[in-house]
């Protein structure tokens, strides 16, 4: 694998349908040519994902919906795109033919995106053609948030293009849009809150409501570290011994632990979604540590999509507990 800066041989990779991890402003993407399907079977190979777990395919401009979504498009997704692209929004809609059945997992919807990250965007823009990534990271394993995180899961890709851009840190929402109705199928930094202010007279239908899609990749055990990972809870004042403690904000009295790392220090869920994939990797990566403890947060605003991934970090551990 060749690490770089070098965007216009990243790109290059990508027409020649090879593998490119690359940076976006939630995580770093494992990329391929969208329509390519041989390509984009190497991402599945290389990250053991299977295969009923679809891509999302990324875009450097809002007319390529047009050619990667069935007409007629829903007017509610102009709407979405104007609003929150680029950014971390992922929207699902009936696919066009053009999409190859491998990248949405033989369903008749596809996963778009555009993201905020100007390497994520150059790169699109370069290759020519749209990119499907899910993130770098072998399957179920943390997302990485730097790129060190892709170096260490040692997966066969061609070139892994580093930035150095602030990121928000934690995946998009993906929301399926049917009509004028939204479902939101993944929660993500983009709440439904801010749909709503957008426009008051979106229907936002929450996951498990009336659903009429479902979204595959949604599994209950995901994002989970190498060591077993539990809910920190107030009563704890010694952890056992080689615990590492990942706080969210500071405490009147400092628990102890091996090793404590705050992902903010005033309970700011923005600080904390930036931070949470990097502090699950840095305890990973300690061999002072065995077992890793997590403060839940308040499910409220961006807090729902913090929880959500630690339900599913915490859930084959919490299982075996
Ligand atoms: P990631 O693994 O972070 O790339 O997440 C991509 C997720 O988006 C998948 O795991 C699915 O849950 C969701 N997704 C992608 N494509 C579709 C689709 N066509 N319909 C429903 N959900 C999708
Ligand atoms: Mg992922």
């Amino acid at each position: 694998m060749v690490i770089g800066k070098d965007v216009d041989k990243a790109a290059g990779f990508i027409r020649n349908g090879g593998l490119v991890a690359f940076p976006t402003e939630t995580v770093y993407g494992l990329g391929a040519d969208a329509l390519n399907p041989l390509a984009v079977a190497a991402i599945f190979k290389t990250k053991k994902r299977p295969t009923f777990d679809p891509l999302i395919v990324h875009i450097s401009d809002i007319a390529q919906i047009e050619d990667l979504f069935e007409k007629p498009i829903a007017p509610v997704v102009y709407k979405l795109a104007a609003h929150f692209w680029p950014g971390p929004l992922t929207i699902v809609h009936r696919k066009s033919t053009l999409v190859p059945d491998i990248v949405t997992s033989g369903m008749d919807t596809v996963a778009v995106r555009m993201p905020a990250h100007p390497l994520a965007q150059e790169l699109i823009r370069k290759a020519g053609v749209p990119v499907a990534a899910p993130s770098a990271n072998r399957f179920g394993q943390l997302s990485p948030t730097r790129h060190e995180h892709v170096v260490k899961q040692t997966m066969e890709i061609d070139y892994l293009l580093v930035g150095d851009y602030d990121i928000i840190g934690i995946e998009s929402t993906v929301l399926y849009v049917d009509n004028e109705t939204v479902s939101i199928l993944r929660p993500g930094y983009i709440t439904a809150k801010d749909i709503l202010e957008l426009d008051r007279s979106i229907t936002i239908i929450n996951k498990g409501e009336n659903l009429k899609v479902s979204s595959p990749g949604l599994l209950k055990s995901h994002y989970s570290p190498l060591k077993p990972l539990y809910y920190f809870t107030n009563d704890m004042q010694e952890l056992p011994e080689k615990s590492g403690l990942i706080l969210h904000q500071i405490r009147k009295t400092e628990p102890i632990a091996e090793k404590i790392i705050y992902t903010s220090r005033t309970g700011n869920l923005f600080e904390t979604a930036a931070n949470l994939f990097t502090a699950l990797h840095a305890m990973e990566d300690n061999p002072a540590i065995d077992t890793i403890f997590i403060e839940p947060v308040p499910e409220t605003g961006l807090g729902i999509a913090i929880m959500d991934r630690l339900r599913k970090a915490t859930y084959r551990y919490s299982k075996t507990k």
